[in-house]
């Protein structure tokens, strides 16, 4: 089964001559690795990590945002053609921090999602509810809304393509975890909801990742949940100490 996953976040942090040396060092230090692994890094440094991924089997590289339209007149966006042409091969949508300091709905997140699948980029789709939310025990509800939104009109050729990712907005660089028990149950639902709508074979094969807070000492026993793919990864990503340790609990 080849639904594992290990991506990194890494958001506006590292320099190009950083975030060279941190791809090159995770894959010096992880080898040839049982799991897909992937750079979501800043735009600047797409091509050089894709350089140093493309002769690692196994290493695959992670646009961070992109614009929803083709092209024109949007000072400082880069569209998914451009992102496909530079050979990346994911693209991470509707991350918490897009919706929150950029205004991103569920239905603008869609529109993405179905261009980066157009351009033959693989979306990592974001979702996951924020603390009062979760406190008033209205997660599903709220988690099932944003996928339904962002992801329902896609066919069944398109889902396939698809990688989701559940992070808790409460857990993301706080410091606090989701137990995995909270996380399988969140994952299992998501399976859930696939299943109801696009059948359990794409379900079953559907890679689900939890994010928010992973460290080498949680990675373990949340993605030995059952319907825990692997993780998205933040903070945890930015150095080779914490990342590989990561990548080999998977
Ligand atoms: P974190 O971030 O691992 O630093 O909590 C996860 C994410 O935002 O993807």
């Amino acid at each position: 089964m080849s639904r594992t996953m290990v991506a990194g976040n890494w958001k506006m942090n590292t320099t190009p001559t950083e975030g060279k040396a941190l791809a090159e060092g995770v894959i010096a230090a992880a080898g040839t690795p049982s799991t897909k692994v992937v750079f979501g890094v800043p735009a600047i440094q797409l091509m050089q990590v894709k350089a140093v991924t493309a002769a690692n089997p196994g290493y695959f590289v992670a646009a961070q945002n992109m614009h929803h339209e083709d092209k024109g007149a949007y000072t400082g966006e880069l569209s998914a053609s451009m992102l496909a042409d530079a050979g990346i091969d994911y693209v991470i949508l509707g991350h918490s921090e897009r919706r929150e300091y950029f205004n991103e709905d569920d239905s603008l997140i869609n529109t993405k999602v179905l261009k980066a699948l157009a351009a033959g980029i693989k979306p990592i789709y974001c979702c996951g509810e924020k603390l009062n939310v979760r406190e008033a025990g209205n997660h599903e509800m709220v988690v099932s809304k944003q996928i339904e939104e962002a992801l329902f009109s896609l066919s069944r050729d398109q889902i396939k393509e698809v990688v989701i990712a559940y992070e808790p907005v409460w857990a993301i660089g706080t410091g606090v975890t989701a137990s995995p028990q909270q996380a399988q149950d969140m994952h299992a639902h998501i399976r859930r909801m696939i299943d109801n709508q696009f059948g359990s074979e794409i379900a079953a094969n559907v890679t689900i990742l939890y994010g928010g807070s992973v460290k080498p000492a949680n990675a373990e026993e949340i993605f030995g949940m059952p319907d825990v793919d692997g993780g998205l990864v933040g903070g945890a990503s930015l150095s080779v100490e914490n990342f590989v340790p990561i990548i080999k609990a998977r």
